[in-house]
């Protein structure tokens, strides 16, 4: 009985230690290949004018998160929607990477409680990011950070890491006879990352982070998100932490902010922010755009509005709406305040990946927008908001 009994303890003890190891050997990328899809579709129709401006076009990308999954970015992958190899062919120069650090179980665009259970730290666990990123969110965005730094150092041909003014003007200056370089960038998504330690603004920018969003889908020790409870705009510390990242030259993107906290941000300070991923309320009434009214203000202070490309912020997913949510933007606040956000890889779904950019391009056109609007939106004004607001 006892044998038996022994037996089947040990079937037990192999089954289940199967079950672990296939978990954290496949899980990961099963998990990553499902939540980062893009909507089948055939090639999309390209006019060779697309294809000719395309080539001709400086593109930038203000949102990408990544490096939340356990990709080499250096390979071209099958699912998600960023890669190095990707970018190249979407003819891409600058793309911003923003680390999440924590994001709640039964995310929603409405409401969210700060206490819910908190869907990366079982992420980072099933991928086995070293122990102390389990507990600490400042840790989660300073792992990701590394990694695009291993990636500047594994894949110099073909990344570079930018973090200052130096940085960009060599970046722009080697593109110039290597038109496959890509230049990489950090933020934060959601400045819980701090830890609620001020002293982690200047450890963060450190690491390499040069934008800071301030909330992510709830509301944190700074202020109200969009999709939080209070809808209340920033605290005291959020107001110390927004002059202490002044002070350091850190851009600030007020996506997934309550528009109070929008609206405190805007008042604090002249410096230019941005919306790094969203859309416009007045194209696509959705709770996760704000109104157009504060989008003016944005644009007014010298801001960058970049437009994203999945169904929430442009109410399709198709090049074609995010090209009516651009020219929709261009006419609201002019075509030097409109950008690209895409907010790929971010558990979202878009119509087409990084490699399918002229498909945006070829859209603009076919719609009559300016070629010299073409060029400000696709990343023209991303160089220009750089080159005035990134750090020296
Ligand atoms: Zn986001």
């Amino acid at each position: 009985m006892k044998r038996f009994f022994l037996l089947g303890l040990t079937f037990i003890f192999i089954a289940f230690t199967s079950i672990v190891i296939g978990a954290l050997l496949f899980g990961p990328k099963y998990v990553d290949s499902k939540i980062n899809q893009t909507s089948p579709h055939s090639p999309f129709e390209v006019s060779d004018k697309a294809k000719k401006l395309h080539k001709d076009l400086l593109i930038g990308d203000w949102h990408a998160d990544s490096t939340l999954w356990n990709r080499d970015l250096s390979n071209q992958y099958d699912y998600g929607h960023v890669d190095i190899p990707r970018l190249q062919k979407g003819n891409v120069a600058l793309q911003m990477f923003t680390s999440v650090s924590k994001s709640p179980r039964g995310q929603n665009y409405n409401k969210n409680e700060t206490s819910a259970n908190d869907n990366i730290t079982s992420l980072v666990i099933l991928q086995r990011w070293p122990i102390k990123t389990w507990s600490s969110l400042a840790e989660r965005v300073i792992y990701q950070a590394r990694k695009i730094r291993t990636l500047e150092q594994e894949d110099s041909q073909n990344f570079m890491l930018i973090l200052s003014q130096s940085d960009l003007n060599d970046f722009m200056q080697k593109r110039k006879s290597n038109s496959d370089l890509i230049g990489g960038l950090l933020g934060t998504e959601g400045s819980h990352a701090l830890d609620g330690e001020l002293q982690n603004i200047e450890r963060l920018f450190d690491e390499g982070f040069r934008m800071m969003s301030l909330q992510h889908f709830f509301d944190n020790k700074l202020g109200g998100s969009l999709h939080g409870i209070s809808g209340s705009g920033l605290t005291k510390f959020g107001q110390e932490a927004i002059k202490e990242m002044l002070r350091l030259g850190i851009m600030i993107d007020v996506s997934h902010s309550s528009e109070n906290v929008v609206k405190d941000v805007l008042s604090l300070s002249d410096q230019p922010i941005l919306v790094s991923h969203t859309g416009f309320n007045g194209y696509c009434p959705s709770s996760r755009n704000i109104s157009d009214s504060l989008m003016k203000e944005i644009a007014k202070k010298g801001g960058l509005v970049a437009v994203g490309f999945w169904d929430a912020a442009v109410c399709n997913n198709t090049p074609k709406s995010v090209a009516e949510a651009i020219q929709y933007g261009i006419k609201l606040i002019g075509a030097e305040h409109v950008a690209l956000g895409s907010d790929f890889d971010g558990a979202v779904r878009p119509g087409f990946d990084s490699s399918e950019l002229v498909a945006i391009t070829h859209e603009l056109l076919e719609a009559g927008v300016e070629e010299s609007d073409i060029r400000l939106v696709m990343g023209e004004n991303m160089l220009n908001f750089l080159k005035n607001n990134l750090a020296n």
